[in-house]
């Protein structure tokens, strides 16, 4: 899908000015997490140079104004109405990215800072 918004991967093509190795959404570098780096960096960012690819796509998307006729509104704003982080819990979001039975980190929890609110 970020494809088809204009993206390429970071570090080829029209980004070529953003690395591979922040590891951002499109980084064509899948890295999991390793002993001098326990999180993947930026693995829910779009690099800056995806964003432009986005905005440089969509000022000539006119049909992304209209709804059309399949919009559900009650399911987008089950989608809208909250944050990722309303929604899963940290050891979700650590399954997301990390995959099954992984949770969030106490150690690095106290070298990073707290989740606590
Ligand atoms: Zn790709």
């Amino acid at each position: 899908m970020t494809h088809t918004l204009g993206a390429s991967h970071d570090g080829e093509g029209d980004a070529k000015d953003c690395k591979a190795e922040d590891l951002f959404i499109m980084s064509p570098i899948k890295e999991g997490p390793s002993s001098e780096r326990p999180y993947s960096r930026n693995p829910w960012l779009f690099s800056n140079c995806s964003v432009e690819a986005f905005k440089v796509t969509l000022r000539n998307k006119i049909c992304l104004k209209s709804p059309g006729s399949y919009f559900d509104q009650e399911e987008y704003a089950k989608y809208t109405s909250k944050q990722p982080g309303e929604m899963f819990t940290v050891d979700e979001q650590c399954e997301l990215i990390h995959g099954s039975k992984s949770s969030v980190c106490e150690i690095a929890l106290a070298k990073y800072g707290s989740i606590d609110s």
